[in-house]
């Protein structure tokens, strides 16, 4: 494999990873490359309602949930068999049905439970816990309509090495993050970030200006800097998730619903169940209903910029890029994978999008 520098001579994969400390790296990730991603929604019940919220868009939220435990238990064993690797248990609010989580745990022993943590999930579902904040507990109560959100969230996994804090960076909760962030630090808690992205058809407050990315990523950058032990982030991550051009545009989106090609990587494997334990090729990735333009989606990225190996191997500074993402998507969503000091600590503009597509 050959790419280009950014002088424009061509620079070999393996004088990119000639350098000792990329090489280190490339070999600490690469042992993660057998994971195959599916999504789950588990119940179309949640504990709370929140503006914007992904889940309550569209039709999925219609579909009959299934609470038959012999029945998803036969679905976890036809997805192990069909290479299914990691399991996505989301929508709509996944802790009040732990039983079937447990039974995903069973079969698929690596996974990532998505939850508001305000009904803490048993400690033998050995999964990456994400609990979502959306600011501090004053902007939580008027958009989720739930109080003391994060103390209640801080208590329910205290100590708890598979939980990790989703801050969902909006227009109007830029400044909180800090003070989130720090509260978080002072009680040994690890956070992350994610991005507003609007549901098809959202016009409201919540969508992004090219004001607030540019806000939201000088923000990001303050807290990794800050806080480096509590903010699993890299500089990377803010370039692909505050551009003023979505995920697709950048790398072009993998994903069945935008990427016809049944060939390889995750249009090939990826579905998206629904509670009724059915899929639809057409919708299916990890935030259906998201408006693909707007999509910004810390999930997302994790599948998508990921993918893109590839495009990122054109010389040591963006190869190294692309390393600290990936590197950052395992530990955030990987129970035991522990993050290493960020290679760039600056921002690389993503290469040029390329016609072949290739995948991990
Ligand atoms: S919403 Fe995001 S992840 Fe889903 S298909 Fe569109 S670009 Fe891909």
């Amino acid at each position: 494999m050959a790419g280009q520098t950014t002088s424009g001579t061509s620079l070999k994969f393996a004088d990119i990873i000639a350098d000792p400390v990329i090489r280190e790296r490339w070999e600490k990730v690469r042992q993660y490359f057998f994971l195959r991603e599916s999504t789950y929604d588990m119940t179309n019940r949640c504990n709370i309602r929140c503006e914007g919220c992904y889940y309550y868009n569209g039709e999925k939220q219609f579909a009959k949930e299934n609470s038959n435990e012999e029945e998803w238990r036969q679905l976890m064993v036809a997805e192990k068999e069909r290479g299914i690797t990691f399991a996505v248990l989301a929508g709509a609010e996944p802790s009040l049905v732990s039983r079937l989580c447990r039974i995903c745990y069973e079969h698929i022993p690596l996974g990532a439970i998505a939850t508001n943590g305000l009904k803490p999930i048993p400690l033998d579902i050995d999964y990456r816990i994400h609990i979502s904040v959306w600011g501090n507990d004053r902007t939580s109560k008027e958009i989720r309509k739930a109080g003391d959100m994060l103390v209640r969230q801080m208590d329910n996994y205290r100590d708890d090495p598979r939980s990790i804090f989703v801050y969902t960076f909006t227009p109007h909760n830029i400044d909180e993050a800090r003070q989130v962030t720090e509260r978080l630090a002072d009680r040994g808690q690890q956070i992350t970030f994610n991005m507003f992205s609007a549901p098809v058809g959202y016009e409201g407050p919540l969508r992004h200006t090219s004001e607030s990315l540019l806000r939201t990523g000088e923000m990001m950058a303050g807290l990794l800097a800050d806080y480096p032990r509590t903010v699993l982030f890299s500089h990377y991550n803010i370039v692909a998730h505050t551009s003023g051009t979505g995920l697709h545009d950048l790398f072009s989106c993998t994903y069945p619903r935008m990427n016809p090609s049944t060939a390889i990587g995750l249009g090939r494997s990826f579905r998206q169940y629904r509670t009724d334990l059915k899929w639809d090729r057409d919708a299916a990735c990890c935030v259906p209903d998201t408006d693909c333009d707007d999509c910004r989606h810390y999930a997302a990225g994790s599948a998508v910029v990921t993918a893109r190996m590839y495009r990122h191997a054109v010389n040591r500074e963006t190869f190294s890029a692309w390393l600290d993402y990936v590197d950052t998507y395992l530990a955030v969503w990987v129970r035991g994978y522990k993050k290493g000091v960020n290679l760039i600590d600056y921002p690389v503009q993503p290469p040029e999008s390329q016609e072949t597509q290739k995948s991990l």
